[in-house]
């Protein structure tokens, strides 16, 4: 988002040369660059044996199943972000985060931080902003998220991964 208006002030921004960066819109009240930069958000396809942990969220996507997502804030890592959001939105336990690639999102400004990770332990208990969870197939996912292009690209990812691993 190319910011106009100071966030901390409401005054006008200016444009204020950074040597790497061109013009950036700068607040000469606060001192502050306001960079045009992305949200960073995270994705992570939680696997136990030879399933996969699937949201329903009809709001993004009607007829598929998604991963579990999430924001990074802006006191944490991405890795930290992995398992609040997951301690969170399921309930559960995960270790052995592995980073699978980054995806951007541009109609939403985001960008999505894919990772993988095994289940560990617990009992599923969604949040309330999630509307269905649970364990899918492995080797259904594919079919159940079509409309989750960067979700799909992860599965097939953590799915080469284990082949290589001879799971
Ligand atoms: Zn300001």
């Amino acid at each position: 988002m190319k910011y106009k208006f100071c966030p901390l002030c409401g005054r006008g921004l200016e444009e204020k040369y950074s040597w790497d960066e061109g013009g950036v819109p700068y607040c000469p009240h606060d001192d502050v660059m306001f960079f045009d930069t992305p949200k960073p958000c995270i994705m992570v396809a939680i696997i136990k044996d030879d399933e996969i942990l699937l949201l329903k969220q009809s709001y993004i996507y009607k007829n598929s199943k998604v991963l579990l997502t999430g924001y990074v804030d802006n006191n944490e890592t991405a890795e930290e972000a992995v398992y609040r959001e997951v301690k969170e939105e399921a309930g559960i336990d995960i270790n052995n985060i592995t980073y699978v690639g980054s995806d951007y999102v541009k109609d939403k400004e985001i960008l999505m931080i894919t990772f993988m990770a095994d289940f560990v332990s617990g009992k599923i208990n969604k949040s309330d902003e999630v509307e269905g969870m649970g364990w899918s197939k492995l080797a259904d996912a594919l079919d159940e998220m079509k409309e989750d292009i960067i979700g799909t690209k992860v599965v097939k990812r953590v799915l080469e991964i284990r082949k290589s691993n001879g799971i």
